[in-house]
């Protein structure tokens, strides 16, 4: 087990991080390192390209295959162009889409306002581009000077903390969210089982939902707590048709009695 967590560890340290999905794991890179390692093939990457199909086949001595074709033209370093999302803020309407969206965290704002895209830290997954509803988010060719592979490395290890961040705050949100859902569902149960090996990176805790507790009720109490309901319905009517101050009292201590006897 130890081994196979370590392999998927080695590959994901060659995937730029992205957790754009374009691989078709919408969960992101390290969902797609696991997949690798039991048996997927290794050009799908598309952020990636070329270079890291064939890092990871070399790795695993495996054929080497021509990586998936990005929409964007290959740049210097063999990878497709590095874009940025750019936000058109005049236009935006706050309605904070995009932020559960970004599995980074590279967009900053609150309801109501406007937002913005903290461009260092944008990778341009065009995740945040669907989900806004006036569709004032631009994509934009990144014009900085290609990193070096050790920037890059740091940057990837930045990236893989800020997603694992994403999720744990995510996770804990999940219960009482009243909102769409922008992004997939993440099997947190891979990411736990990951992060929990790993000693530098954030522990993904899995939060379940409390149960509610099961209140069984035996057949006398049953019987009675119907006929409160009843007499309860009855006075509620009576009392909107005309106030009585008896009324109000007597059903004030049945609603009291109701709750006793469902334990609440
Ligand atoms: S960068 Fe995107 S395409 Fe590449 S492995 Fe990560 S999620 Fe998949
Ligand atoms: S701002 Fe948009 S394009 Fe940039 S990383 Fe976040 S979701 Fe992806
Ligand atoms: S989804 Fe679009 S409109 Fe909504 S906050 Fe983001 S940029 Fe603004």
């Amino acid at each position: 087990m130890n081994s196979q967590i370590s392999l998927i560890q080695q590959i994901d340290a060659f995937l730029p991080q992205t957790q754009c999905g374009l691989c078709g794991h919408r969960d992101g890179c390290l969902p797609y390192a696991k997949s690798i390692v039991e048996g997927e093939e290794a050009n799908k990457c598309v952020p990636g390209g070329q270079p890291v199909a064939d890092a990871i086949a070399q790795l695993l001595d495996r054929t080497y295959l021509k990586a998936e074709e990005s929409v964007w033209p290959i740049q210097a370093d063999g990878r497709p162009q590095r874009m940025k999302a750019i936000i058109r803020e005049d236009e935006c309407i706050g309605c904070t889409k995009c932020i559960s969206a970004c599995p980074v965290d590279a967009i900053i704002g609150s309801g109501k306002l406007m937002h913005t895209v903290l461009t260092d830290l944008c990778t341009g997954c065009e995740l945040c581009i669907p989900p806004c509803p006036v569709d004032c988010i631009d994509l934009v060719e990144d014009i900085n000077p290609l990193p070096t592979e050790a920037l890059r490395l740091q940057e990837q290890n930045d990236l893989r903390l800020r997603y694992y961040a994403h999720i744990q705050r995510e996770e804990k949100s999940r219960l009482h969210r009243k909102g769409p859902v922008v992004r997939a569902e993440i099997n947190t149960e891979l990411f736990a089982q990951f992060t929990a090996q790993l000693n530098n990176i954030p522990e993904i805790q899995m939060i379940e939902k409390p149960e509610q507790p099961v209140i069984t009720l035996d057949a006398k109490t049953t019987i009675e707590l119907a006929k409160i309901r009843t007499q309860i319905k009855k006075l509620e009517k009576q009392l909107s048709v005309r106030d009585d101050a008896n009324k109000r009292l007597q059903l004030n201590d049945l609603q009291i009695k109701l709750a006793e006897l469902q334990g609440v």
